[in-house]
């Protein structure tokens, strides 16, 4: 384990969205038994009940708090917001991961309206409108790390991450470079978080808050397929490592999940 997620453990609270299943599962799993335990992780789902598996973990481990919430309803945006106000209190919340994401597959000929707007609303408008509903707490976990004399950006005072891609490369899908991944929703999707994450970057600035988007690698989940080269293991480890060792020259920044940086 690389140098940057043993910083986890100086972090006191962790939220990851969509953590039932898949990449999100894998980042509480781990954050909970690698050894750099956050003060507390916040493993939210849309279906408390049926995250048999993250209710298994956090039998093991005292400091994972299962919060209800779908990303896509503003009413349970809020009401989750208040809920880890409860639990993080005057501490705010360090390290916000927006994780959940979903794959409409559809490409130029059988494409629609509605399919566009469903996955923009899950992969583009949502971390927007959870970032803005965790702002005060991302403040307050900021503030405090500067009143206690850091100076430097990342997790241990207050980060934005969110779950990209590279299939959301505009620089990437061109020539050689482009694959035949040519799923307009999708894609279109990631491409516009990015641009989400540089606007909010430019805006959370002045608070020192850090914001940024990683590609966690093409990985085998029940989005990734069998046929994806990474285990889920294998790209959290290493997304862990990054996100743990972001400085301030990381913020606004677009980095795959070996810390190297990827072309808008
Ligand atoms: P999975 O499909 O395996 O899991 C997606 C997760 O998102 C599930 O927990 C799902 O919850 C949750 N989710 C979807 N919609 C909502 C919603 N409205 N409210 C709350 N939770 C929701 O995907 P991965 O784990 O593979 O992907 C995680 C992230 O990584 C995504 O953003 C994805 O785009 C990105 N990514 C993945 C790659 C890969 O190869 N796997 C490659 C590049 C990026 P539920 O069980 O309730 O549906």
């Amino acid at each position: 384990m690389s140098g940057g997620a043993a910083n986890f453990k100086k972090c006191g609270s962790v939220l990851v969205t969509g953590a039932n299943r898949g990449l999100g599962l894998e980042l509480v799993k781990r954050l909970a038994s690698g050894g750099f335990s956050p003060g507390k992780i916040i493993a939210t789902t849309r279906n408390a009940a049926k995250a048999e598996k993250l209710q298994e973990l956090a039998e093991k481990h005292p400091n994972i708090h299962i919060v209800t919430l779908d990303v896509v309803n503003q009413d349970s945006i809020e009401k989750c917001a208040a809920d880890v106000a409860q639990l993080v209190q005057e501490e705010g919340l360090n390290c916000l991961i927006n994780n959940a994401g979903i794959n409409v597959v559809a490409d130029f000929h059988s494409v629609t309206a509605e399919k566009m707007i469903e996955n923009f609303h899950t992969n583009s408008v949502a971390p927007l409108m959870i970032t803005k509903a965790f702002l005060p707490l991302l403040k307050q976990a900021a503030s405090r790390g500067a009143a206690a004399g850091s100076k430097t950006m990342g997790i241990q005072r207050a980060a934005v991450i969110n779950m990209s891609s590279l299939l959301g490369s505009v620089e990437l899908n061109w020539g050689e470079r482009a694959n035949s991944f040519r799923w307009y929703p999708y894609r279109t999707s990631k491409t516009a978080l990015n641009m989400v994450s540089r606007c909010m970057a430019i805006d959370l600035e002045p608070d020192g808050i850090l914001c940024m988007v990683i590609h966690p690698g093409w990985v085998r989940t029940d989005m990734g397929g069998p046929e994806a080269p990474l285990s889920p293991e294998e790209s959290i480890s290493a997304v862990l490592s990054v996100i743990g060792g972001l400085t301030e020259k990381d913020h606004g920044s677009f980095l795959n999940f070996t810390g190297e940086q990827l072309p808008w």
